[in-house]
């Protein structure tokens, strides 16, 4: 860890990820990084640390760039490195939904040609957050919103329909969760979803097995252990006290520890 974190090529790592997957055996490359945002507004009263401000968003994926790194959606980060083009590519994922993302998000990924996943809640569209019983009510992206993010093409997945931790779900809720969350999302933008996140982050071979099933490419977690794999991909929870030299930290070591999840083929 000796590379000034300051200097415009620090911290791609690309040498030190020639490891194939042990697994698979897939070609080597460098491990993937996925950073997981919520919401971009005003991050003061912001008791579960979801919220960055368009200002640091801006500066966080301009610190991206200097570094020679695009943040793109998962779903083309997950076709560039399958047919080993991912190099310089990182995740970009914003979780809920939140309304902000059109107004806030949206504009800043502009500015540096950076693709993004949306995941969104259809049981809870025009809604607000009201699984985080301490945090500010912050409102949800609408169908119509929803629309519009899809048509400046950001992808859309599912972050289920309500946001229920999926590994305290009956089967019942489990596949209106999952399969049900996906057909309805299929209807609202005329795609459906390749893409499904894990509310909470929280997951069990049970919950993998019903994404898999409901037809998803892909599944984000957050730190699946175990379970990791191509419906269990890691990511990175990137927040308002993160600058440059804490965004390098993360990026680095979190590519050193991921070299050997496996991907959808
Ligand atoms: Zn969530």
């Amino acid at each position: 860890m000796a590379a000034p974190v300051d200097s415009p090529d620090a911290g791609t790592g690309a040498a030190t990820d020639a490891t194939p997957d042990p697994e698979t055996g897939a070609a080597p490359g460098p491990a993937l990084f996925v950073a997981m945002y919520h919401s971009v507004g005003d991050p003061t009263d912001d008791p579960y640390r979801v919220t960055v401000s368009p200002e640091r968003l801006d500066r966080q994926l301009g610190w991206l760039r200097r570094r020679g790194l695009r943040g793109v959606s998962m779903a083309d980060l997950l076709a560039a490195r399958a047919r080993g083009a991912g190099h310089g590519l990182v995740g970009l994922t914003f979780d809920d939904g939140y309304a902000d993302f059109v107004t806030e998000a949206l504009p800043v990924l502009r500015r540096h040609g950076c693709g993004a996943t949306l995941f969104v809640l259809p049981g809870r569209l025009g809604g607000d957050n009201a699984w985080d019983p301490l945090g500010p009510r912050k409102r949800l992206l609408t169908a119509e919103g929803v629309r519009q993010a899809a048509a400046e093409g950001i992808e859309i997945g599912s972050h289920g329909l309500t946001h229920v931790d999926l590994t305290r779900a009956d089967d019942v809720t489990l596949t209106s969760e999952t399969e049900g969350s996906r057909t309805v999302l299929a209807e609202l933008t005329g795609t459906a979803p390749a893409g499904f996140c894990y509310p909470y982050g929280t997951l069990d071979a049970r919950a993998v097995e019903a994404v898999r099933a409901a037809g998803y490419t892909y599944g984000c977690a957050i730190d699946p252990g175990p379970l990791g794999g191509p419906h269990a991909l890691p990511r990175v929870h990137i927040g308002q006290n993160d600058t440059g030299v804490r965004l390098f930290l993360k990026y680095r070591l979190h590519r050193l520890r991921r070299r050997a999840v496996r991907e959808p083929r």
